[in-house]
């Protein structure tokens, strides 16, 4: 017969055990919050028995978070979109790095860095309206610099990171000196002094305040797929331009995470970005906003995105993007596109 010390500590081992069994989680920090998002968790619980904390936030508000929280934070994984901003957690010295075959072999390797992975792209476009500007005109990123668009272009705030990435593969492709010169032409060619975000651009096209501006493709798809009719009427005054298809290809961005440093969870943080990669996660998360996987071979049915056509895209990594970012505001400072 077993003594009954043993039998305690025997015990207290399974407690122990069925205690940290019961109680493994992921701690999500998300700048996501869509309607596919519930499925994409709900089945990752489902497939490893891991329950999902979810703390949704806008992007910099999310960042601002982990950096107050510091050794403290009880979080496990950042998701939030643009290399910009997955630049900044990385440079601030947020992210671990993960070595994950599965990860390297789905995740183009131009889509990833060694502390983060995307898991979605995007693609920066040119709007135009149809019966102020001519599409011949405007077909690529540099000629929203020529004089012929004057008093024409609208613009987002310079400073926002979907502009401050464009501006870092202009600077890759261009270098710094035509770069900045770019900047310096568009800003003459403004309609107005940059406000608002993407949605608010396409609309003052549609409006004619403006004849030209750029756009996040998943904004084109939201009004071609909108609910509300005067929004689907709206884009039909509008002609969609991929930019620089017989050059560098159109600009594209991500969205995408990683695991913190300091995450209590990483074993399970590993594993949530492996599932990420998934084919049906890649099919919930691209989808949920208009975007496409980042996993080359999984396809989304999505009729907007197939409406706007197929395109060549820039392949530039994420990583220069990221790298030419601080660049990239220093040259919108000095041309005024505040
Ligand atoms: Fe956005």
């Amino acid at each position: 017969m077993k003594s009954p010390r043993l039998l305690l500590a025997l015990l207290a081992i399974g407690v122990v055990t069925a205690a940290s069994a019961q109680e493994k989680v992921l701690n999500l920090y998300s700048a996501r919050h869509y309607q596919t998002d519930e499925a994409l968790y709900a089945n990752f619980t489902r497939q490893t028995g891991i329950k999902i904390n979810r703390i949704e936030a806008k992007e910099d508000e999310l960042l601002e978070r982990i950096r107050n929280e510091g050794a403290n934070s009880p979080a496990d994984i950042f998701l939030t979109v643009d290399a910009a901003r997955l630049a900044k957690a990385d440079e601030l010295g947020l992210f671990a790095p993960i070595k994950s075959k599965l990860l390297e072999e789905r995740i183009p390797a131009n889509l990833r860095s060694p502390d983060w992975f995307a898991f979605s792209t995007r693609a920066r476009v040119i709007v135009i309206n149809k019966e102020t500007v001519k599409a011949e005109d405007a077909q690529n990123y540099e000629d929203l610099a020529n004089p012929k668009l004057k008093g024409k272009v609208c613009s987002r705030s310079g400073s926002h990171p979907y502009n401050i990435s464009l501006m870092s593969a202009l600077i890759a492709h261009l270098g710094e000196a035509k770069a900045e010169e770019w900047a310096r032409g568009v800003v003459a060619n403004f309609a107005r002094a940059p406000k608002g975000g993407d949605t608010d651009q396409i609309k003052s096209v549609t409006a004619g305040e403006c004849g030209v501006a750029v756009s996040n493709t998943y904004y084109l798809a939201r009004l071609l797929r909108s609910d509300k009719a005067d929004e689907r009427q709206l884009m039909e005054r509008v002609t969609i331009i991929w930019p620089d298809q017989k050059s560098y290809g159109t600009h594209i961005n991500i969205s995408g995470g990683g695991m913190l440093k300091t995450a209590p969870n990483k074993e399970s943080a590993v594993k949530f970005l492996e599932y990420l990669a998934s084919d049906d996660a890649q099919r919930y998360f691209a989808d949920g906003n208009n975007e496409w996987p980042a996993v080359a071979s999984v396809a989304v049915k999505n009729p907007a995105l197939e409406a706007m056509g197929k395109f060549k895209a820039d392949s530039l990594p994420m990583a220069t993007l990221a790298k030419n970012a601080v660049a990239a505001q220093r040259i919108y400072d000095r041309a005024g596109w505040k």
